[in-house]
């Protein structure tokens, strides 16, 4: 069956992946609409091959009108996302939003009983309870699209709840995982956003390198599969040639493995239960050789840890971590703080919280506003400063 899809974040690295995976996929998907930020060449450009009838871009985007065709609508801002979010003549929106922007019209397409496959990790680290009980009670499809989360939502599909103890996601680790707590003191945003596997945006290498990353994937797998967060475990693989472990009841695992290219996850969760051929390179394991697996270090990357904490809290306490992540991620790659300051920051912002339930959105932006003032503060007003940590063996 034909599905008439609107991809959210069009030119950021899930869209560009994602409209790869359909155009080679004509007979299944028809692009009805687009939408982008900064990058309105490429939207453009998107637009002359993808045919799309509306597209969405930000409010300051001048001069666009004369670049795309007259029958193209041209939308703005948050209110034209949610416009194609919930557009009628949508059956699924691809959500390559970043950060924040993802929330509203994640949430509107849900209500509207959308399938939504989503990388937005902010959704449902932020608001995960409120959207999968939305997804519920309207009937649309929720589905991860990420290189861990979908391959273990796939198996997951496949098995009863009855047969999973738990599930097992590999980090890669980042840069950093061989480093000393003085080293990663020391490190600069350049150093931080050299991922050794993955190409991706500044946030999230950033997040990858300090676990972060694999904290909001935990989180989110608590929603996604609806599994409380000690069956969810962490462990460091640094080959990221795993992208999923399971364990049964009866003691036995099973893994997922692949090469690491984002269009083969994007494509088993927009197909599925389709298996079908994709551009991805076959994996080589002569080529790989050896597979290793290690615990990761709370010690060194304690963000990891403060998700287990914010889920144990819930309520608004993963919004307060997350938004105090985006203010401490900024600071450190503008160089007011060090590499070790990003989860002193996320620490002290979740310790001044007075939790509350977050039961509507509000509650929750309200929690989020809070938190980037205080972790705000805490950046400019205390001693988390470059001069606490990051001046350690600078220019030494
Ligand atoms: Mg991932």
């Amino acid at each position: 069956m034909m599905k008439r899809v609107a991809v959210l974040g069009s030119t950021g690295s899930i869209g560009t992946n994602a409209l790869d995976v359909m155009a080679a996929l004509p007979d299944r998907f028809e692009i009805v609409s687009l939408s982008a930020g900064r990058n309105t060449d490429l939207l453009c450009a998107q637009t002359e091959r993808f045919r799309p009838r509306r597209v969405c871009v930000r409010e300051d985007a001048v001069g666009l009108k004369d670049r795309l065709p007259a029958e193209v609508e041209i939308l703005e801002g948050e209110g034209g996302l949610i416009d194609l979010a919930v557009d009628e003549e949508v059956d699924l929106v691809v959500n390559g939003l970043v950060a924040g922007v993802g929330i509203r019209p994640t949430v509107a397409a849900v209500e509207a009983g959308k399938d939504v496959a989503t990388a937005n990790k902010e959704t449902l680290v932020v608001a995960g309870h409120l959207v999968t009980e939305l997804a519920r009670s309207h009937g649309g499809a929720l589905v991860p699209l990420d290189s861990e989360l979908t391959p273990i939502w796939q198996a997951l599909e496949l098995h009863s709840d009855r047969d999973v103890r738990k599930i097992v996601l590999p980090a890669s680790g980042g840069p950093f995982f061989a480093s000393s707590r003085t080293e990663m003191a020391a490190v600069t945003p350049d150093a931080a956003l050299n991922h050794p596997t993955w190409k991706m945006g500044p946030k999230i290498t950033i997040d990858s390198a300090t676990l972060m990353n694999k904290g909001f994937e935990v989180i989110e797998s608590h929603w996604f599969f609806d599994l409380p967060v000690d069956q969810i475990d962490v462990v460091v693989h640094r080959q990221s040639i795993v992208h999923c472990l399971i364990e049964f009841v009866d003691g036995s695992l099973m893994a997922h493995l692949s090469s690491t290219d984002m269009r083969l996850p994007i494509q088993q969760a927009l197909t599925h239960p389709d298996k079908l051929p994709s551009r991805a390179d076959p994996l080589d394991l002569v080529e790989v050789g050896a597979l290793t697996f290690d615990s990761p270090d709370l010690e060194r990357f304690p963000c990891l840890g403060l998700c287990y904490d914010a889920i144990e809290m819930g309520g608004t306490a993963p919004a307060v971590l997350n938004a105090a992540n985006e203010i401490a991620v900024s600071a450190f790659l503008e160089e007011r703080i060090g590499f070790l300051s990003i989860p002193e920051v996320v620490d002290a912002s979740m310790q001044a919280h007075d939790r509350q339930p977050g039961d509507s959105l509000e509650a929750l932006y309200e929690a989020d506003r809070w938190a980037r003032r205080k972790a705000e503060d805490i950046v400019t007003g205390s001693g988390f400063g470059r001069r606490s940590s990051a001046s350690v063996g600078r220019g030494s």
